[in-house]
């Protein structure tokens, strides 16, 4: 496996620190509102880079925070005058509902910002002690000037950044305005803890710091995000977790491109702004949502359009029609010799391309040229009864990795009806065709259509 890290600015062989296992940080939803589709571009892409390392044979642990109290949490929910608990427990609970819909695997930790407080300020301490954090009236910030390593993620010279930033410093009681809050202390109007290092609540940086090593050790595998992310955030994390531990915090950064509808940024102004509830409004189904999110490289900006997302109908009902063929077709009772060659050509295909920087176009070419392999195979009646379950398996395979075929299709046989299927099959063969009308009459009764298709037997379940 190996793929893009920015920190080093090239694409690396992936080494896990614990064998198979891959520990990530993603960083999650601030719940003042629902998620929309730009976000949910990352997180389609990191239930990839989670499915991948599973396919792959890893175990993944994956940690995504919500952030749960933040500027602005507290002001929607001062606005509504209730509780932010109550406030942000709405936006997290239709969060996940949104996680479902696109079927996004659920990761093993979610942590809750305003749950994990004292890991907050146990850092905080470890840094005022350290002397990389300072206090003022109105919180305690980090110094980024004594962090040698700052700016190593972004590339950013800290010393230019420095000379442009005077201007703004009156404002606020920092020395640099490119100090950043570890710990504001309590407002008027805010909510707040009580603490060792006083009154007061986090600033965002430092929850994704805290939480992370709470859950994943002060250096883990694998830390994902927006590329919006990467700074100040991302560089703030840095600069917080490894000045506090004198370790190195993350190993591979990954970082997702952004996602623009119709060639423009996304906003709510232009009317090109949309939620993930506003396209299946529109009628489109979850799964193609899903599909175009994952279907473009990872390095690369997505432009969404809704004929693009047609498209990704069209692919989808691809795959549904295929599966749907192979397991309702009653092929003839032999096996093919080249299946188990041809099943593991296309899996080492599919699995190359995963292992290539989520080269997830290159992996999807591979199912659908599987498809086509197939349905030529089927018509050249080279496909045997035998081989119905090495195809329904390399395929349940991919979608593993892919995430857009239903656990079940509806459409599904008793044991009890393809039998009767299979004996039918077997009389008309034996050329006992009244025998096989009466079981075609049989599973008429039982809602059951029998077709006979040049390449085979096919059945219908009556609506
Ligand atoms: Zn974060």
């Amino acid at each position: 496996m190996k793929f893009y890290n920015t920190i080093s600015g090239k694409i690396e062989e992936f080494k896990a620190i614990n064998q198979k296992e891959v520990r990530i940080y993603t960083c999650g939803p601030t719940v003042y509102d629902f998620a929309h589709i730009g976000n949910f571009r990352a997180y389609v892409f990191e239930d990839l880079v989670r499915r991948s390392f599973e396919y792959l044979g890893y175990k993944v642990v994956q940690v995504m925070n919500i952030t749960d109290v933040d500027d602005k949490t507290i002001k929607k929910s001062n606005e509504l005058g209730i509780s932010l608990k109550e406030y942000t427990k709405k936006y997290t609970e239709e969060f996940f509902k949104d996680i479902d819909t696109l079927n996004i695997e659920r990761a093993e930790y979610y942590p809750r910002a305003t749950e994990h407080i004292s890991q907050m300020v146990d850092i905080i301490k470890k840094l005022l002690d350290k002397g990389y954090a300072y206090k003022k009236e109105d919180a305690i910030y980090y110094d980024i000037s004594k962090f040698k390593d700052y700016g190593k993620l972004a590339k950013i010279d800290v010393n230019e950044l420095k000379k442009g930033s005077r201007v703004n410093v009156d404002e606020y009681d920092k020395d640099n305005v490119q100090d950043f809050a570890l710990w504001k202390f309590k407002r008027k109007g805010e909510p707040f803890w009580e603490t060792e290092i006083g009154l007061g609540r986090p600033g965002w940086h430092i929850e994704c710091s805290a939480m992370s090593m709470e859950y994943l050790g002060e250096t883990f595998d694998i830390h994902m995000g927006g590329v919006d992310n990467i700074f100040p955030h991302h560089e703030n994390e840095i600069a917080q977790s490894e000045a506090s531990t004198g370790k190195k915090f993350v190993n591979y950064w990954i970082h997702i491109h952004h996602l623009i509808v119709n060639g423009q940024k996304m906003s709510k102004s232009k009317g090109n702004f949309f939620t993930l509830r506003d396209i299946l409004q529109k009628g489109f189904r979850a799964p193609a949502i899903r599909f175009l999110l994952l279907g473009t490289h990872y390095r690369k900006t997505l432009n969404f359009t809704f004929q693009a997302l047609k498209q990704a109908e069209q692919n989808i009902d691809r795959i549904l029609n295929f599966m749907y063929e192979i397991e309702t077709t009653v092929f003839k009772d032999f096996e093919n010799s080249e299946m188990d060659k041809i099943t593991e050509e296309y899996n080492n295909r599919f699995v190359s391309a995963l292992e290539d920087d989520f080269n997830i176009s290159q992996a999807l070419n591979t199912l659908f040229e599987f498809i086509k392999k197939i349905n030529i195979m089927i018509k050249n009646r080279e496909i045997g009864s035998k081989d119905r379950d090495k195809i329904v398996s390399i395929m349940r395979g991919f979608d593993k990795v892919v995430g857009v075929l239903p656990d079940k299709f509806e459409t599904e046989l008793q044991s009890e009806e393809k039998e009767l299927i299979e004996k039918r099959n077997r009389l008309r063969e034996d050329k006992k065709y009244e025998e096989a009308d009466k079981i075609r009459e049989l599973l008429k009764d039982k809602g059951i259509i029998i077709e006979d298709t040049p390449w085979g037997v096919r059945w219908k379940k009556l609506q």
